[in-house]
């Protein structure tokens, strides 16, 4: 029977289509064989990424290489690029490493960014700029009852925000990709790093793993910008678990053919269907929006997903769209952990929880700190000590910027409880995070 080698398989669908047996089956990114399979080998012929295997066969793929970088990035999102094009911009060799075979997708994001947010980061370009945002709107819902909220000395119901965009993670999250590769860094990706090299207590670079085999990469700095579900400050010791309230659970749908204001993003804090978070519709364009939830892990009764979709049903201008893409994911709304770097090794990024724990907006904080990563890192390489001490100037910058904010955002969550957050004070702190109502 023949075998898939995961690795390599790019659920490209090709071998299906050849097989005379119906005995392969693509489940979106998994490709199943069946018992029916008669070894004609027809799939191994289509296969463009040589996955396929007849039995006994042998992986060809060379193993146990070896390279060497001056940093190695773990994770191609908004975190892990901007520390690579920081980094390679200052000169050091650099090797990005993202897992999965595109960068930006799939999608785990409502896109959203308030005014401001991208200053001093990178200019906004129409490439990836699904709306500009002028408009933000704030209901809440008691006892299934939907009121518009807005601070009292604005007389408008839709507080004016400033631009903000919503954005297309596919082509943004790639062009920073991109940005860092013309400033010189080495972009892979499909390959996932399995494991962290450590010699005397630091870390001196990764193992990865990817279609054409195993790989130790040696490198002076490894910066973990691998997401939430990061392994890589467990495995360098530090602890990043998350505790279930410190979670938020989110789902998502991109609806078509609905009617909504382009230039206007819409927040519901409704306790019944949206415990300890909100429900958001953000604009993609004429007729289109992000329509989703997060909830408080810790509170759930009911899946999010079936949350959301109840209230899309209790909406007309909603219900009346279909949904052309889903999105699932999970915030992390926490205090970033007391300790972001280990000799040899920082965490950006999700993989470092630096997200606003009112808004749950995580793009430009971790570009923020990617950034601040890379610089730190080449100072401490020109200056040949990589140890914690060095490199926890990174980590003191952070916790002395917007790690300061992060911690009073987080008190905030925490003194308004999620049956409080109705209140006119909750309400006005909210209100000023999303960049309304200022
Ligand atoms: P990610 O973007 O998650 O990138 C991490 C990358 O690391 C991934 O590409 C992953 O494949 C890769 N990776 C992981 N492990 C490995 C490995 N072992 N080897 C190689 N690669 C690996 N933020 C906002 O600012 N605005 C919003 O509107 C917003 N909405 C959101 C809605 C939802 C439903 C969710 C789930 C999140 C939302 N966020 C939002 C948060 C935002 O998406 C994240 O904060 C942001 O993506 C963090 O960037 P990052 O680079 O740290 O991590």
């Amino acid at each position: 029977m023949i075998s898939v080698d995961r690795k390599r398989c790019c659920y490209c669908g090709a071998c299906v289509s050849v097989c005379p047996v119906d005995a392969l089956d693509l489940q979106e990114t998994r490709l199943v064989v069946r018992d029916s399979c008669m070894d004609c080998n027809d799939c191994i012929s289509a296969c463009p990424s040589g996955a396929l295997r007849a039995e006994g066969d042998s992986d060809t793929a060379s193993d146990e290489a070896q390279d060497r970088y001056q940093v190695v990035v773990v994770g191609g999102g908004p975190a892990g690029s901007v520390a690579a094009w920081e980094a390679a911009r200052r000169g050091l060799s650099v090797l990005l490493v993202e897992k999965r075979q595109e960068i930006g997708s799939p999608v785990r994001c409502a896109e959203g960014l308030t005014p401001g947010a991208l200053d001093g980061l990178v200019d906004a370009d129409s490439r990836w700029i699904s709306a500009r945002v002028r408009r933000a709107k704030i209901a809440v819902v008691r006892e299934g009852i939907e009121h518009d909220w807005r601070p009292a000395a604005v007389p408008e119901a839709a507080c004016e925000s400033g631009v903000g965009y919503v954005v297309e993670r596919r082509v943004f999250d790639r062009s920073l990709a991109e940005r860092a590769s013309a400033a010189g860094a080495r972009v892979v990706v499909k390959t996932a790093v399995t494991g962290l090299l450590q010699e005397d207590g630091r870390v001196v670079g990764v193992e990865a793993r990817g279609p054409w085999g195993s790989r130790r990469i040696r490198s002076e700095v490894v910066i973990g910008a691998d997401g939430i579900e990061s392994r890589i400050g467990a495995w360098a010791g530090l602890d990043t678990t998350l505790p279930l309230a410190d979670l938020m659970s989110c789902a998502q749908f991109l609806l078509a053919g609905i009617d909504i204001d382009p230039e206007c993003t819409y927040y519901y804090l409704d306790p019944e269907i949206a415990p300890g978070g909100y429900v958001w519709i953000f604009p993609k364009g004429e007729g289109q929006a992000n329509v989703g939830l997060g909830i408080q892990a810790d509170l759930i009764s009911e899946a999010p997903i079936d949350l959301l979709t109840r209230f899309i049903e209790g909406r007309r201008f909603l219900a009346r769209g279909s949904p052309v893409t889903m999105v699932m994911g999970g915030v992390p709304v926490a205090l970033p952990p007391a300790a972001l770097v280990t000799s040899g090794c920082m965490l950006v990024g999700d993989a470092a929880r630096q997200v606003d724990p009112l808004t749950g907006g995580g793009i430009a904080n971790g570009m923020r700190a990617g950034r601040l990563a890379a610089q730190v890192a080449a100072r401490a390489i020109g200056d040949g000590d990589m140890g914690r001490g060095a490199l926890r100037s990174y980590e003191q910058a952070w916790q002395d910027g917007i790690g300061r904010d992060m911690a009073r955002n987080y008190r905030l969550r925490v003194r308004f409880p999620p049956n409080e957050r109705l209140s006119e004070r909750f309400l006005r702190v909210f209100a000023m995070s999303i960049g309304a109502g200022k």
